[in-house]
């Protein structure tokens, strides 16, 4: 075994105390968010690549802090500990709807905006009753709706989540798995689970080359995916030759820096804009 010395111990210590205290700092302040008006929804454009049609978007999260953007990466893992994901995740569905509703009236058209659902949040006994008071009072059409679950959301307590997700598909919501791949899934669970998407995780993408072992893994996924009639969507796509592989694997859609960043409202509009024209 190495030896520590005394100062890589302290160092080490201050370390772990410098981020236990920003950690409590920011749950202190995530509480009033909300209330303050601090979070910001980035919508992130999703390319169809057989006809280059933008069909949808991710929704993003955004903290502005003070003056700092606090990445969602770091917050909310903190609101799911919290448990202030669930009201997080309820003021991210209302303004997805309202986004829904304005491009809509913009365009005449229906986009699909599909927004991230954590474990707890899809697991709290409130979820169901949320999402049907919500398509009710907002009236958009329940097919603009996308929730992303992750593997680990729906593999614990799975009878119960098998349940969930069908009754939710009954409301007419589309259901994607986010991050596929990565968690520890057992694939039999894609027989039993009514998933209209797969979004390929970006790790899988961003070494993506011809004859890689990320091709393979790739163009496995979209031949499952395509054998159950589920469509396959790759994350994280940075360059054309990603999206040409992509293209050519008969991969249904894109998303990623490549086709746009995530977009706040101004540049959003005019992005959609300039796609509905071209
Ligand atoms: P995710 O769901 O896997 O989202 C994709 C992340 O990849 C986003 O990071 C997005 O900005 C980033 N990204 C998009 N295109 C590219 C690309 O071409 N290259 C690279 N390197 N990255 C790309 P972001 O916005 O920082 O979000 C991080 C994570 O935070 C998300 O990962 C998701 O797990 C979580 N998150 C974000 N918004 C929400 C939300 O409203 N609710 C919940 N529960 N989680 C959220
Ligand atoms: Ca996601
Ligand atoms: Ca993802
Ligand atoms: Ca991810």
């Amino acid at each position: 075994a190495r030896a520590l010395g005394g100062n890589t111990l302290v160092a080490y210590s201050e370390e772990l105390n410098a981020e236990a205290a920003r950690r409590l700092d920011l749950e202190a302040q995530l509480v009033h968010a909300v209330e303050r008006d601090e979070l910001d929804l980035h919508l992130q454009p999703q390319q169809r690549l057989d006809d280059g049609e933008l069909v949808g978007f991710e929704a993003l999260v955004r903290w502005r802090r003070g003056g700092e953007l606090v990445s969602p990466g770091e917050f909310i893992p903190i609101a799911e500990e919290s448990g202030l994901v669930i009201a997080i995740g309820e003021w991210v569905l209302e303004r997805a709807c309202a986004q829904i509703i304005a491009l809509r009236e913009m365009t005449g058209r229906d986009f699909v905006v599909a927004v991230n659902i954590s474990a707890r949040q899809f697991r709290h006994p409130g979820f169901y009753a949320t999402i049907e008071a919500l398509l009710a009072r907002t009236g958009v059409n329940p097919a603009s709706l996308e929730l992303e679950i992750t593997e680990g959301a729906v593999m614990e307590h799975t009878e119960a989540a098998v349940g969930l997700l069908h009754k939710l598909r009954a409301l007419g919501l589309k259901l994607s798995i986010d991050d596929f791949g990565t968690g520890y899934s057992s694939l039999s669970y894609l027989k039993r689970f009514p998933i209209d998407k797969l979004k390929i995780d970006q790790s899988f993408v961003r070494q993506l080359k011809p004859n890689s072992q990320d091709a393979a893994i790739v163009q496995a996924v979209i031949g499952l995916g395509h054998t159950l009639g589920i469509k396959v969507i790759a994350e994280g796509v940075e360059t054309i030759e990603q999206r040409e592989w992509l293209k050519r694997l008969a991969c249904d859609e894109i998303q990623g820096y490549f086709y746009s960043r995530p977009l706040a409202e101004p540049q959003l509009f005019a992005f959609v804009i300039r796609q509905c024209r071209a």
